[in-house]
C-alpha cells in the first residue's frame, strides 16, 4: 500500500484527511491520486475538500442555523457537516451546483422537508400559540 498519498487537487494527504474528516473513505485505491471528494464532491459542488474546509471554517467550523458544531464527511449523523445546495441546481443541470453554506446533517435533512412559505405559516401558528421558542427544543 502506498504510504501517505497525496490528492491532486485539494493537496489533502491522507493523514490529513484522516485528521480533518476521521470517518470519510479517504483515498479508495481505484480513485487514483483523488480523495474521495475531489472524486465525488467536487463535480457536484464545484468545490474540492480544501474548499469545502474552508466554506466550513469561515462559519467558525457550526452549522448556519443551529450552531452544531460539526465536521464534513462524516455520514449521517448530527454532527455530520452537510455542503448545502440551492434546489434545482446540480445534479441533472450539467454545472456545479449553487452551493448555500454547511449545514448539520439534521437541519439539511429539515430544510431539504420544508419550504419558505411552509416555514413562515409554521412560524406564524406557533406565534398565535406563544410558543416559547427559548424552551421549546
Ligand atoms: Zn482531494
Ligand atoms: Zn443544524
Amino acid at each position: 500500500m502506498p504510504a501517505n498519498r497525496i490528492c491532486k487537487v485539494c493537496e489533502f494527504s491522507e493523514e490529513e484527511v484522516k485528521e480533518y474528516c476521521p470517518e470519510d473513505k479517504g483515498f479508495p485505491v481505484s480513485y487514483g491520486d483523488l480523495c474521495s471528494v475531489c472524486k465525488n464532491g467536487r463535480p457536484r459542488y464545484g468545490l474540492n475538500r480544501r474548499e469545502q474546509l474552508e466554506l466550513l471554517a469561515s462559519q467558525d467550523n457550526k452549522c448556519k442555523i443551529c450552531k452544531t458544531e460539526v465536521k464534513l464527511h462524516q455520514g449521517r449523523g448530527k454532527v455530520s457537516g452537510q455542503i448545502d445546495h440551492a434546489p434545482g441546481t446540480g445534479a441533472g443541470t450539467g454545472k456545479p451546483a449553487d452551493v448555500r453554506g454547511v449545514l448539520c446533517f439534521t437541519c439539511n435533512k429539515n430544510l431539504s422537508d420544508s419550504n419558505i412559505t411552509w416555514l413562515k405559516a409554521a412560524v406564524k401558528y406557533l406565534e398565535e400559540h406563544g410558543e416559547d421558542y427559548a424552551s421549546s427544543r
